[in-house]
């Protein structure tokens, strides 16, 4: 190995995050001379076929990931999962038929947000009185049966819960933010009638946002709408009305690939299991040392919170989590301590890595 990949760090960010090394050396090794071009990918029309085939290959390798049919359509979408937020309301709700949300943490909040600012947001359930400890579960939901859609946020990145069942919505649309637990795990993904997912956190560089919706859905955008807010014209136009973020999409072409190589599904939720369950010992078995912020329950595989016993220690383990080369483990702000982001791309060795510094921090501390 050289000195470029042995000084590499565990990186636990929780986005843009770690990437699979093997996608990126691929993504180096062609970068000055795509597919016998002569060009780089970032240098070639999105109308040439070299690019049109890594586009077509990336919706491919994504729904056959997703065991989905063509009565679903991936789109890529600019504007982060935050404008998601917003596109989703604008297209699909109205004030006779409201879109119903969960609240579960930030990001399900401020999705819930736009829905207000448009006249058309309705609260479904919500943890926020409890702190955000866990995800509401089916008996909590309260859905009106008149909603445009029930949306949920997947997996909070910010608290560290996740979904572990899949809303029984008596016929109302499901739409789901998997911003950060896209491709993590086998999910019926056909019980949902919209997905995406901002790419910077398990599927490739900030850029670009994945949607997979079912095309009966996207093709009743709203009219009304300037060209570029609505989902026909993406999927009309196959993602390429206007110049799409090639570079962006081309990784997130690879990280499906490698995805689909390492076993695909399965193989990602068995390794994502065993390095949350590293961690979550790690907590569970250090006399209240760590203690965990998500309820046991709604304990989220990708993202794991936990608090130290005081905001001096905290700060200490990060420094010295660094010194490790553990990088990346400070917490947000409104949760504050830490929080470890295992994505896909995380091998098992780095939850090893964190699990014995865990141990030994409270051991010296
Ligand atoms: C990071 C994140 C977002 C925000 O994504 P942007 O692309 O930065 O707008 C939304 N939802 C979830 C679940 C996230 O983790």
């Amino acid at each position: 190995m050289s000195n470029l990949e042995t000084n590499r760090v565990y990186n636990f960010n929780p986005g843009p995050a770690n990437l699979p090394l093997e996608v990126l050396k691929e993504a180096q090794a062609e970068f000055l001379n795509f597919n016998n071009s002569g060009m780089s990918i970032i240098e070639i029309s999105h109308r040439s076929k070299p690019y049109e085939e890594v586009h077509a290959q990336a919706k491919a390798d994504i729904l056959e990931l997703m065991n989905l049919g063509n009565d679903y359509e991936v789109l890529f979408i600019q504007g982060g999962a935050s404008l998601q937020f917003a596109m989703i309301p604008m297209n699909f709700a109205s004030p006779e038929h409201k879109g119903n949300y969960i609240l579960s943490g930030t990001f399900s909040s401020n999705a819930y947000k736009e829905a207000v600012t448009l006249g058309v947001g309705e609260v479904a359930a919500s943890s926020k009185e409890t702190g955000f400890h866990h995800v509401p579960q089916q008996n909590e939901l309260k859905i009106n049966p008149n909603a445009a859609y029930l949306h949920i946020c997947n997996n909070n990145t910010i608290y560290g819960t996740e979904f572990h069942y899949i809303p029984d919505t008596n016929g109302v649309p499901l739409f789901a933010d998997m911003s950060s637990d896209m491709l993590s795990r086998p999910w019926d993904f056909s019980k949902f009638d919209f997905i995406y997912a901002g790419v910077q956190k398990n599927l490739g560089p900030a850029g670009v946002v994945l949607v997979v919706a079912k095309k009966s859905l996207i093709e009743k955008s709203r009219e009304t709408l300037p060209t570029m807010l609505r989902y026909d014209t993406f999927f009309k136009k196959d993602s390429l009305y206007n110049t799409p973020p090639e570079f962006c999409i081309y990784m997130v072409g690879k990280v499906a690939k490698w995805v689909k190589s390492q076993g695909g599904l399965t193989a990602m939720a068995e390794r994502n299991a065993k390095k949350a369950k590293l961690l979550y010992d790690a907590i569970d078995n250090s006399d209240g040392f760590y203690r965990g912020h998500a309820d046991k329950d709604s304990r989220s595989f990708m993202n794991v919170t936990f608090r130290l016993p005081n905001e001096e220690l905290e700060k200490k383990f990060v420094v010295e989590a660094l010194e490790h080369n553990l990088s990346g483990v400070k917490g947000h702000r409104s949760v504050g301590g830490m929080r470890a982001s295992i994505y896909n791309a995380m091998p098992i060795e780095g939850a090893e890595a964190l699990a014995n510094f865990m141990d030994q921090f409270k051991k010296a501390n």
